[in-house]
């Protein structure tokens, strides 16, 4: 059997949507010219298929502060924090991300898949239990694995099915980590905190709360969800990234003074190269814009509910909840395959979404939405779904 035989099917599956133009699963993005506009070969796009909520990737103090960084401190770390050493900004930032969400500790990851891995691995070894909402991002999922923590899976968003499972464990369930994310990245639908700290009050355990998608987009501050339901206390620990509001690349972790010692546990931690320099200065500058300009976060929710009504209105199939995410359900994966090119030849592009990475068995396009795009973009991707309705 040769090393990729396994892969036959899906090699086929790749192949078929290759031979018919443009691949969805290794699209090309010819040139970027701002947060909202880019080129797939001769077509000018308007960018709707990223995670850039606050459009900052082209801020210009992010860029500024990154070259400067890169020409003062060099292109790379190239090497771990605990081996070669943390650098002045590593740490300042750690400072500054810990008083952004006043809490005594926080650490930095290399990416937010990182951090995910580093913090649930470490805490969800061999003996404990895990209860992760079954709709959770593949680095929770990886991160209990490589943990070796038993794993039970509740249904998505459905917190009787979580007090169901609670009752189950007994006594284990003062002990049981809960992990649930902020918004869910593929329907923009959000975790039932309240009710999920409500069982953590009655039942004791643990809560993990990923706020990947829901930080620097939700709550008074920018805190996400936690904060926007008035329920950070419950929270043990936050997850998050860099990669998505704060634009850059990276991950942390906010906690107790106590889980520091993740520094010295957690392999994903330890055995990776630190962030380059030039990634956490803009994440410094970013992390500015969150906590000194709020309206930031109100042109992003306008954005979004210009961009759900107008599909709604047309007569789309959404998800459940106005979001940033704004997911439109395609029938087959054929439609769905033949939509996104339509989009693309409209000078459009979102994400095309095909299960099992879209929930429940459906195809779909993941539009989102930042706080850049004007009007006339939201007008634009709006056009033309309603030119390419059946
Ligand atoms: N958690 C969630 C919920 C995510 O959606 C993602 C990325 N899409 C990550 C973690 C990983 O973040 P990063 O891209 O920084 O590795």
């Amino acid at each position: 059997m040769g090393l990729y035989d396994k892969f036959s099917r899906l090699a086929g599956e790749r192949e078929q949507f290759q031979t018919s133009g443009l691949n969805p699963f290794g699209t090309c993005i010819d040139e970027i010219y701002s947060a909202t506009e880019g080129r797939i070969g001769d077509q000018k796009i308007v960018l709707a298929g990223t995670n850039n909520y606050l459009g900052l990737t082209f801020d210009a103090q992010a860029i500024a502060d990154g070259q400067a960084a890169l020409a003062l401190q060099g292109t790379g770390t190239t090497g771990s924090r605990m081996a070669n050493g943390s650098y002045g900004s590593h740490l300042a930032l750690e400072q500054e991300l810990a008083t952004f969400f006043n809490r005594p500790c926080a650490i930095v990851f290399s990416t937010g898949y990182t951090a995910n891995l580093a913090v649930i691995s470490t805490l969800a070894g061999p003996g404990a239990v895990v209860l992760i909402d079954a709709d959770s991002h593949a680095s929770i999922y990886d991160a209990c694995a490589l943990g070796g923590a038993e794993i039970i899976r509740f249904r998505h968003n459905d917190a009787n099915d979580l007090e169901r499972r609670m009752v189950r464990l007994g006594e284990r369930a003062k002990e049981a980590i809960i992990i649930v994310e902020g918004i869910y990245s593929m329907l923009g639908d959000v975790a039932p905190l309240v009710e999920i700290v409500d069982i953590k009050r009655r039942f004791g355990g643990y809560l993990l709360v990923d706020e990947a998608h829901s930080f620097g987009v939700m709550g008074e501050n920018g805190r996400g969800l936690a904060e926007e339901l008035g329920v950070e206390e419950e929270v043990d620990i936050i997850l998050g990234t860099f990669s998505k509001s704060l634009a850059s690349i990276g991950g942390f972790a906010v906690g107790s003074k106590a889980m520091d010692v993740l520094r010295y546990s957690s392999r994903p931690y330890i055995f990776t190269a630190s962030p380059s320099p030039s990634s956490i200065a803009s994440v410094r500058a970013s992390l500015q814009k969150i906590a000194q300009q709020p309206e930031l976060r109100k042109k992003l929710w306008s954005n979004a509910n210009r961009l759900y009504n107008g599909l709604a209105q047309i007569g789309y199939e959404l998800g459940p909840r106005i979001s940033p995410v704004v997911p439109v359900m395609i029938g087959s994966k054929e439609d769905g395959l033949n939509f996104w090119r339509d989009l693309i030849a409209k000078g459009v592009y979102v994400n095309l979404v095909l299960p099992p990475a879209a929930p429940s068995g459906v195809t779909l396009l993941r539009c989102s939405v930042n706080a850049a795009h004007s009007d006339e973009e939201i007008d634009k991707i709006i056009q033309a779904f309603a030119e390419l309705k059946k």
